[in-house]
């Protein structure tokens, strides 16, 4: 059973989501061969556990365990000879913590707010925020941004997009890139790269090649029912918000497995399931959001990156261990931009890794990443996982220290910045 992730399991008991984290051990798992690796990932499918992030050779995973289930999961995991250690005995308090931080840090922030336009990065922004930025941006700059609605949520909620450009799109030669954030609701430090796009490309607009020279495409929050939910009710929620179907209870979709490549053949059937891949390709209004956008450019997208969080990771398809055929040229665009990145970022961070995503990370299907590779053709499609920042206070994981916001949006456009100039050099 995951933290907190079973509505009807949180009425039922009428205790708060945040409660129903109590003694919940995050656990650090360590694998001596690759089989192993498979081995992990039967036995927290089997007891639906919460992988935080998964377990290779090169480096440890973390796996969030019930109370419950903890005697038997060291005993199984154990049993294949798969070594751990304690990271987190109790994730609550890790939790209360990023509430206590998120908290100072908006008292800090109302505090000083100035009268300049534009979001802080002090804070993560909640859906409601965001939305009505978009709209503003449109607004104070109509001959550079235009609002989009893309479509609607499960709940309902708009998902806008903002277009980017000198001329309104109308030069046909002109790449596209298309940046995305919040597929996965509990992935918040990836907001902070879409917003410091549009700051950067809009407001403060000093590199003026970029709006110059490309088209731009940037989706803040692809999942707004999950991310809201993650908010109010589960820090840890991933998926979208799809009713349960009879006879399951459980609810959501997988965004993230609901893309029709490949699909079904490495995620879960299991609507109770992290990694639940919907009932049918394209089943959820926000996987076609996307969709529409990709086959809206397809022949003009140079760039398309699918935000994540976190290890550190920009990955490129196929999630089958299969690569693309402009593989050589995604890992080389992969690693000038984890170069610029690794340059600026903070020293206790770990550097960046590059590579095909079933190779360094683990194999699934139905992903963005890969339906926009194929969509994109000679483009280039990545999966960034941007770094678990750990501060003094032992946060991490997804959970996001405020002080990191600012610098999560810095040294990703550093690595944006990269690509953009490579397409447009290349005329890619
Ligand atoms: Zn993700």
């Amino acid at each position: 059973m995951l933290c907190t992730t079973n509505l009807v399991a949180v009425l039922r008991t009428r205790t708060s989501p945040a409660q129903r984290c109590v003694r919940y051990t995050l656990y650090g798992v360590k694998v001596q061969e690759p089989v192993q690796a498979d081995q992990l990932v039967e036995i927290v499918e089997r007891y639906n556990l919460d992988i935080w992030s998964y377990a290779s050779l090169e480096r440890e995973g973390l796996i969030l365990v019930a109370p419950e289930l903890k005697q038997v999961f060291e005993d199984e995991i154990s049993a294949i000879g798969v070594t751990y250690r304690i990271d987190t005995d109790n994730i609550k308090e890790k939790l209360d913590l990023e509430d206590m931080l998120m908290a100072e840090a908006h008292k800090r922030s109302n505090a000083s707010r100035s009268d300049r336009f534009g979001l802080s990065f002090d804070v993560i922004h909640r859906w409601a925020v965001v939305d009505r930025y978009l709209v503003d941006v449109a607004n104070r700059y109509p001959r550079v941004a235009r609002v989009i609605n893309g479509g609607r949520s499960v709940e309902g909620r708009d998902i806008r997009y903002l277009r980017l450009s000198s001329d309104n799109f109308a030069t046909r030669t002109k790449p596209v890139i298309v940046i995305q954030c919040m597929l996965h609701a509990r992935e918040w430090v990836t907001l902070p790269v879409a917003l410091w796009a549009i700051q950067e490309l809009v407001i403060n607009v000093t590199d003026q090649d970029l709006i110059r020279d490309i088209d731009w495409i940037i989706l803040p929050i692809a999942n707004p029912d999950g991310y809201e939910f993650s908010h109010t009710r589960t820090r840890m929620w991933r998926k979208n918000r799809r009713a349960g179907q009879f006879p399951s209870s459980c609810i959501g979709v997988d965004l993230n497995r609901n893309f029709d490549f490949i699909w079904g053949t490495a995620s879960s059937s299991s609507a109770c399931s992290d990694t639940f891949h919907g009932p049918r390709p394209f089943s959820e209004p926000e996987a076609v959001v996307t969709r529409n956008i990709l086959n809206e450019f397809r022949s003009r997208i140079s760039l398309f990156l699918d935000v994540h969080s976190f290890g550190s990771l920009i990955l490129f398809g196929f999630g089958n261990r299969q690569l693309p055929p402009n593989a050589l040229v995604l890992n080389r665009v992969g690693v000038l931009m984890a170069q610029k990145i690794d340059a600026v970022k903070w020293p206790q961070n770990r550097d960046y890794r590059v590579g095909n995503s079933a190779q360094i990370l683990y194999t699934a299907s139905g992903t963005c990443g890969d339906y926009a590779q194929i969509a994109i053709g000679n483009g280039l499609s990545y999966t960034y996982e941007l770094p678990a920042h750990r501060n003094l206070n032992n946060i991490n994981g997804f959970l996001v220290d405020p002080a990191f916001i600012r610098q999560a949006g810095f040294e990703t456009w550093e690595g944006i910045k990269e690509a953009a100039r490579y397409v447009v050099r290349n005329r890619l």
